[in-house]
């Protein structure tokens, strides 16, 4: 597995990409082994496109279960295997990749869909630096990595499905939710009344 596994699952080459990919290693590296059914476990704390490098090399997916996402929006990832106490805790450092203006001002303007051309360019190699650069970085100026003590999560469960009594749709059990004194899916509990 190299950075091309990662390019090609993500789409695109990146700044975020390379942390994940770099971040990864570490983990496979660490772990010596891509899980092969559940057995390495990520939990990762953004939703950004680093999360898909971890997809794409350590195997750890939202549908198998062994991909923990919780909504923090902190460079963090902590790896264990099921059944052990320890965990692998990688932290970006906060000064690891040192603001760049001209570059965000770039990105601004190229979501706004303002950029030129040449600014389009401008921005896409200075992308491509940047994400070049996070992979030949030395693994101590881009991260803390310390082993931190976990109590595992238990397995993936299968829970029974019920039908919302509103919309008719099926839903996990689990997330069901009573309105008027029946059982709704959660966006029937939460809209508003007509
Ligand atoms: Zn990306
Ligand atoms: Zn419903």
């Amino acid at each position: 597995m190299d950075f091309n596994n990662a390019v090609e699952f993500h789409g695109h080459a990146c700044p975020g990409l390379s942390i994940g990919y770099r971040v990864a290693l570490l983990a496979a590296n660490h772990f010596r082994d891509r899980s092969i059914d559940e057995e390495l476990v990520a939990v990762v704390e953004n939703r950004s496109c680093a999360v898909d490098a971890i997809q794409a090399i350590n195997g750890c997916t939202c549908g198998k279960g062994n991909l923990i996402f919780k909504d923090y929006g902190k460079h963090v990832y902590t790896y264990f295997k099921r059944g052990d106490e320890k965990a692998l805790r990688i932290s970006l450092k906060p000064d690891a990749l040192p603001q760049d203006e001209k570059h965000a001002a770039l990105f601004a303007k190229i979501r706004a869909g303002t950029a030129s051309p040449d600014e389009a360019k401008e921005f896409q190699s200075s992308h491509e630096t940047k994400s070049q650069k996070i992979l030949e970085m030395p693994e101590e100026e881009l991260f803390w990595i310390r082993e931190v003590k976990i109590e595992p999560p238990e397995k993936a469960k299968v829970y029974p499905s019920l039908v919302c009594s509103k919309c008719g749709e099926g839903f996990m059990e689990p997330l069901g939710r009573v309105r008027n004194g029946k059982i709704v899916c959660i966006p029937c509990f939460e809209a508003k009344d007509e």
